[in-house]
């Protein structure tokens, strides 16, 4: 059991886990190598630094920092936080189970684009089975994806329908064996795709080759989850696509945080790092009161 798991190793992350553990907490920080300092390279507004630096040289410095300190650092993709008594975060390998939880996985990622999705949002397209699979038994859906996450989506689903096709848009499926092996009960369709259609719900579904499928429902789950699609299983409240929180970092799930860009706050690597520290902070606090 850790004390608190951060989801994200960028500097809203890793910068929390620097107060978590030297507080004592037991401190796991899961993350992919996609921070979007990565893709920087100058920075020349961060504080403490007379030559310009690149994102990869501070993420590099941090992350050696954290380890130093005595953070466990993994480099793996989240798929499913839940919560009972505890948090549980979910990769394709591993289940950690943790008293609290940081949401530091930045902007989500880039959807697929496709014609008409968003005229659908709440009327055959969703973004949380946790939310909406109820609403599709027996009915045919979709599931718009081509990764771990999207067959882990799928899989949910299956408690309510049978009839469901991953439509990958044109991209191979990238999966874990663990995915692999379950992503082989499921109808896949990787033609890439063109647009929604339909009357006051979705209907149907076009392809670029001018083929169609008619679908109820379609769940999306492109690309790596973010914390706003964790978010949105929790029922915690978002605005756009940024998550609520108070000036402590914290969202209205008891033990459950977030920061940096994922907030929504002005997107800058020093707010990014501030936030993480007054989320490691109330953090400790909350640990320490259970
Ligand atoms: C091109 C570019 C240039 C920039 N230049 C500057 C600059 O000069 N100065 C400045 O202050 N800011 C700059 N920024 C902004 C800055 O990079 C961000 O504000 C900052 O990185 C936000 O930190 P974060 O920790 O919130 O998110 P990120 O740094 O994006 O980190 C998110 C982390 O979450 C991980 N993650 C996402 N999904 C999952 C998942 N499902 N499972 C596990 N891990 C996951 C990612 O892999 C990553 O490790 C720039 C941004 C870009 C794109």
């Amino acid at each position: 059991m850790y004390d608190v798991v951060i989801i994200g190793k960028g500097p809203a992350g890793t910068s929390s886990s620097l107060y978590t553990i030297r507080a004592n907490l037991k401190t796991l920080v899961i993350g992919k190598d996609d921070s979007a300092i990565r893709k920087a390279g100058k920075i020349d507004n961060y504080f403490g630094f007379s030559n310009t630096i690149s994102g990869e040289f501070l993420l590099q410095e941090g992350e050696k920092q954290a380890s130093r300190l005595g953070v466990e650092i993994l480099d793996d993709e989240v798929i499913s936080v839940e919560k009972d008594d505890f948090f549980k975060v979910m990769t394709a390998r591993e289940t950690y189970v943790s008293k609290a939880v940081l949401l530091a996985t930045g902007q989500p990622q880039v959807k697929a684009k496709l014609e008409n999705l968003a005229e659908f949002e709440g009327k055959g397209v969703s973004y949380c089975t946790t939310c909406d699979g109820f609403f599709y038994n027996n009915l045919k859906v979709g599931v718009l994806g081509f990764k771990d996450y999207a067959i882990h989506e799928a899989v949910e689903l299956e408690t309510y329908t049978k009839d469901i096709t991953i439509y990958t848009n044109g991209r191979e499926l990238l999966l874990s064996d663990k995915f692999k092996d379950q992503a082989g009960r499921f109808k896949v369709n990787s033609k890439p795709l063109l647009k929604l259609d339909g009357g006051d719900f979705l209907q149907r579904i076009f392809f670029n080759d001018g083929t169609s499928e008619d679908i109820e429902g379609l769940f999306v789950a492109y690309d790596s989850a973010s914390s706003l699609d964790f978010a949105r299983k929790l029922g915690i409240v978002a605005d756009g696509n940024s998550i609520v929180v108070d000036k402590y970092q914290q969202t209205n799930l008891d033990g459950l945080f977030a920061a940096g860009d994922c907030t929504g706050s002005f997107k800058q690597i020093s707010t990014a790092v501030g936030q993480g520290a007054m989320a490691g902070r109330k953090i400790i606090e909350y640990v320490r009161s259970l």
